[in-house]
């Protein structure tokens, strides 16, 4: 067990020493909110997506994926709210000009503001407390009105002339709206009956004000959205039953039960049923992990009131015809990769020195064995170590290592979590006939190490 403090500090430093994250255009001096997964982040990040998609499109019977664009017509946005109503809360600094969220400003004084608010109250509460908030740039107290900033992210692709002053279009700021555009075409073509899912894993885009806190708030980030079209009086049983599922999802991946709590919202947005957050126990406090949402009709009955494109389903039992209803579970990839980052961060003795060990599920860990030749200066451990490799790496990710020495290899591999680790020595080779063809497995969690046959490495590993 280790001391908690700086745990961001050393997740990060971690992160970017061992090619997790980096700092999104970095040899430029980086990018405000921009962040790049290196060699190991994005065999984690997609570890994460290939989880969530077993688990919600795989192992469902009455859910599929989908995969659409990024740029839409930009009606879309207007039919869903988001040109008008998509917006956080911004405050100028009059002596640097920083523009921070108000929201956030409020809160690092401890002082909660309502999501729902209107500018006009938020106003009103600033002012209030004006007098205790800093800018976080220039530590001034002189601030200017709190107005709106809309969260879109505009684009001109697709508009070629130059004196273009038409609509622009934007880049999407959530990936359901895909789902529900295309609520129609899935049912046409496949053979799901309400109840039934459509799935999606895909790049979503925020003008973020303040992006902060790492990679939990970024202004391009990935989302992992689950859309349950139902009738609508099992709107509310399916909603619970999905945060059963989602609950027992973080479960399933080790996460402990204390890092993580439900956060029912106190103000629900006039069309939905039912909203609750997963928060989990950031290093910087319980925050928004993921949201369980009841949606009423509200979606599809906008783009269907936009399009004139009718977005009811018949009932081929009863022959009802209606708008079915939406449960929705939505999580962000890259706020999932700093909780699992923190969650699997520890720090142990193992023969008597001190060793960082990122404690990830096989199932998340970027690679899942490294193979080392004891010596990297005798060829004939070389060559066979390189034969493992080629074995083990037809099944999982694998990588082969001959720097440094082996201790060194194992404090690189416990560092990037690697479960196991496997070393080709002279006995390997038959130096003691008994251990012809076995190599030595070690753990990483015990440091405790195993002679196993080559023959069988592949199914022992596998666990
Ligand atoms: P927040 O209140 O923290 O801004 P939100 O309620 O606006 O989040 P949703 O619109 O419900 O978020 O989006 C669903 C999920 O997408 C969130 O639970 C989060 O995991 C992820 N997400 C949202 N905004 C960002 C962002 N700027 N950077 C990274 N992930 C994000």
């Amino acid at each position: 067990m280790f001391d908690n403090a700086n745990k961001l500090e050393k997740i990060t430093s971690l992160a970017k020493r061992r090619g997790f994250v980096f700092s999104g255009s970095d040899i430029y001096g980086g990018f405000v909110g921009s962040y790049d997964y290196g060699p190991y982040g994005v065999e984690l990040a997609n570890n994460i997506k290939k989880t969530w998609w077993k688990r919600i499109v795989n192992e469902e019977v009455n859910i599929v994926g989908l995969d659409s664009a990024i740029v839409t017509h930009p009606k879309v946005w207007e039919a869903s709210g988001h040109v008008d109503g998509f917006s956080d809360p911004l405050v100028e600094c009059k002596e640097c000009n920083t523009r921070s969220r108000a929201d956030h400003l409020l809160e690092e004084i401890g002082v909660e503001a309502d999501e729902k608010m209107s500018v006009v109250d938020l106003n009103a509460l600033f002012s209030k407390n004006k007098g205790d908030i800093k800018c976080p740039k220039c530590g001034q107290s002189n601030f200017g009105q709190v107005s709106n900033f809309n969260l879109l992210v505009k684009t001109n692709l697709g508009n070629f002339s130059d004196d273009w002053a038409g609509e622009p279009a934007y880049l999407r700021g959530e990936t359901c709206q895909g789902i529900y555009i295309n609520f129609k075409n899935v049912l046409d073509t496949t053979r799901v009956k309400v109840p039934f899912g459509i799935a999606q894993i895909g790049k979503a885009f925020r003008n973020e004000i303040a992006p902060r806190q790492y990679i939990f708030r970024k202004r391009e980030f990935e989302q992992m959205e689950m859309q349950m079209f139902v009738t609508p009086e099992s709107e509310m049983d399916t909603y619970e039953d999905w945060k059963k599922k989602r609950w027992q999802f973080y479960l399933d991946l080790g996460f402990k039960e204390e890092n993580i709590r439900w956060q029912n919202h106190k103000n629900l947005v006039f069309y939905a049923r039912a909203a609750t957050d997963i928060e989990y126990n950031f290093p910087f406090g319980f925050k928004e992990l993921e949201g369980v949402h009841a949606r009423g009709d509200y979606d599809l009955t906008a783009h269907q009131e936009a399009t004139g494109v009718s977005l009811e389903y018949l009932d081929p039992t009863t022959n009802e015809k209606y708008i079915p209803h939406v449960v929705e579970a939505s999580v962000g990839v890259d706020r999932t990769f700093l909780a699992v980052l923190t969650e699997f961060y520890d720090e142990d003795e193992l023969g008597g020195e001190t060793r960082t060990v990122m404690r990830f599920p096989r199932e998340l860990a970027p690679i899942k064995v490294a193979v080392f030749p004891l010596l990297r200066n005798k060829p004939e451990l070389v060559e066979k170590a390189k034969e493992v490799f080629t074995i083990v790496s037809k099944h999982m990710r694998a990588e082969f290592d001959d720097n440094g020495n082996v201790g060194k290899r194992y404090r690189r591999q416990d560092e990037i979590g690697t479960p196991h680790c496997v070393t080709i020595d002279f006995d390997t080779l038959g130096e003691n006939p008994e251990h012809l063809d076995t190599v030595t497995v070690r753990d990483r969690d015990t440091g405790e190490q195993e002679r196993v046959k080559i023959e069988g490495l592949v199914e022992y590993l596998q666990g």
